[in-house]
């Protein structure tokens, strides 16, 4: 097949739009719409240093790839790297992070559950059982993550999601009759970074290519508790019905977003936990899980 705009060879249909592209037409459709997003969403502005949220797969790798080009020519944007080492053998590799990010010529932060909380993702699964991983890991990088970006000067936290991550997360709260996070504004708190999330209308299929034309060194190995079976799912089942409904992913971004403004951010509790400093929403869940998996 040829490029619908130049005639050289394809290397993408896109459905949504009807549209043959061969790598260069691809990449500027790829750039002009992420360019769109951040702009209309006034995420990155003179000042800004955006710590990428690097995992080391290809959503984060591409991310870094397209923020340091984009912005390599404003000497008032600052663009670095920041890598959460959980503990997890065979998965987790630091030093993989650190070569994209010294390929793409930008600082690199690292910090471990081990040195922040004493204990690694994979002691944690032997205590708690594999099932309930992604709790404890996700609310535990958080942490973690702001801390080491806040610590490094970062104004801002840059996430590789990507549309279909964002639409199967709206399905999920769907699915799971979570009204209050489907509704809720989360509330600024001191100290706790802003996140952004530049690819966030961008299919996964296409940063799958973005980052296979542009970028290298990226683990494409997965988590090896990365067994969510809502979120595979629901993957499952959106991938089919996109099929012959090209635009469900969109809508379902569109759909979050329209309902999140429905009630406003919670603004009682503490914005300081006492016993560990770092910023949370109400009661500190990090404190909560690691005294929990002290008494064991
Ligand atoms: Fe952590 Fe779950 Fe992601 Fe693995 S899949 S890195 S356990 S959140
Ligand atoms: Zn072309």
């Amino acid at each position: 097949m040829k490029c619908s705009k130049c005639k050289r060879d394809a290397v993408l249909f896109q459905r949504y739009s009807g549209m043959h592209l061969c790598e260069e037409h691809f990449t500027i459709d790829l750039e002009t719409k992420v360019k769109k997003t951040i702009r209309k969403e006034g995420w990155i502005k003179s000042g800004d240093k955006i710590a990428v949220a690097l995992s080391g797969g290809k959503d984060s790798t591409a991310l870094l790839y397209f923020l340091k080009k984009t912005f390599a020519i404003r000497r008032d944007i600052e663009i670095f790297a920041v890598t959460i080492d959980e503990g997890i053998s065979g998965y987790r590799d630091i030093k993989i992070c650190e070569n994209i990010a010294e390929s793409g010529g930008v600082k690199f932060h690292t910090a471990s559950f081990k040195e922040h909380f004493g204990i690694t993702l994979n002691e944690i699964v032997q205590k708690k059982g594999d099932i309930n991983s992604c709790s404890y890991c996700g609310v535990l990088r958080r942490q973690v993550l702001n801390k080491t970006a806040r610590d490094a000067g970062a104004t801002k936290i840059a996430y590789g999601f990507n549309l279909d991550d964002e639409a199967q997360s709206v399905m999920m709260n769907v699915l799971r009759g979570d009204a209050v996070t489907l509704l809720r504004k989360e509330k600024p708190v001191l100290g706790m970074l802003p996140r952004i999330k530049p690819f966030k209308t961008i299919p996964e299929r296409e940063i799958a290519l973005y980052a296979r034309l542009h970028t290298e060194g990226y683990e494409e190995r997965g988590c090896p508790y990365s067994h969510n079976a809502l979120r595979a799912d629901v993957r499952g089942i959106l991938n089919q019905y996109n099929y012959s409904h090209p635009a469900t992913k969109y809508a379902l971004l569109n759909l979050g977003e329209k309902l999140k403004s429905g009630i406003p951010a919670d603004n009682s509790g503490a914005e300081t936990c006492a016993a560990c400093g770092e910023p949370v929403f109400g009661t500190c869940r990090v404190c909560g899980m690691l005294k929990e998996l002290k008494k064991e």
